[in-house]
């Protein structure tokens, strides 16, 4: 696959990736025409290998093709749960930098401030990079809302599980879209991705570089 088949029907996305990369790696190969096709995914993937870009443009495309009707509504519509401060800030770095269709994102975690926020969901940010704690606390509290919310990516979901984050998990898929899209990625395979594979993904593909 090279970027002109998976991206053919997107020509701003197709010239941001030419003009920055000389070819998709393996993960992105594998990955992007599933997630075209509105399918969930696991990816096994370690990081530096792409992967961050193979979730990302998929969710970019799923939320700028929701219904007339939802897009009257605000609130975040993509989120991106990452298990750590350093992760969360890179992703939504990296969106930030594709400057997508003007979207806006924000990084909730635990350290930052709650204020700033609060401020840039309040200003319509799009895409929500966060770690669990943080997002879980916001949505206990209810100051963020994110039933429109059609597209989820757990990144490095098996770090996550390992530092005991479940339940956060679970809240937030609880609190998304019943038809969301939902991409995993995880260094490993083991019985406890496993099994929340197969309590909320729905006939997903998995894929390993
Ligand atoms: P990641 O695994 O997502 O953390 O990505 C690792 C690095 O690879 C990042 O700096 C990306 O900008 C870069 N990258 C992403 N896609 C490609 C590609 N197709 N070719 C070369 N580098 C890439």
């Amino acid at each position: 696959t090279t970027f002109r088949q998976a991206w053919q029907h997107f020509p701003d996305i197709l010239e941001l990736l030419e003009g920055r990369y000389e070819k998709p790696s393996p993960i992105q190969m594998q990955l992007w025409p599933v997630l075209l096709r509105g399918r969930d995914a696991i990816g096994i993937a370690q990081t530096g290998t792409g992967k961050t870009l193979a979730f990302l443009l998929p969710g970019l495309v799923n939320i700028q093709n929701q219904d007339p009707e939802t897009k009257v509504f605000t609130g975040p519509r993509m989120i991106v749960i990452a298990p750590t401060r350093e992760l969360a800030l890179q992703i939504d770095d990296e969106v930030n930098k594709l400057q997508y269709s003007k979207i806006k994102s924000v990084c909730v975690y635990g350290q930052g401030d709650r204020g700033t926020q609060l401020r840039k969901l309040a200003d319509g940010a799009m895409v929500v990079v966060a770690t669990p704690g943080r997002l879980a606390d916001l949505l206990r509290s209810q100051e963020v809302d994110l039933r429109r919310v059609s597209y989820v990516v757990f990144d490095e979901a098996d770090r996550m599980l390992d530092m005991g984050f479940l339940c956060h998990l679970s809240l937030i898929l609880n609190s998304v879209r019943k038809d969301r899209q939902f991409v995993m990625t995880s260094a490993t395979w083991n019985s406890d991705i496993h099994h929340i594979a197969k309590f909320y993904l729905t006939d997903e593909i998995m894929v390993r570089v």
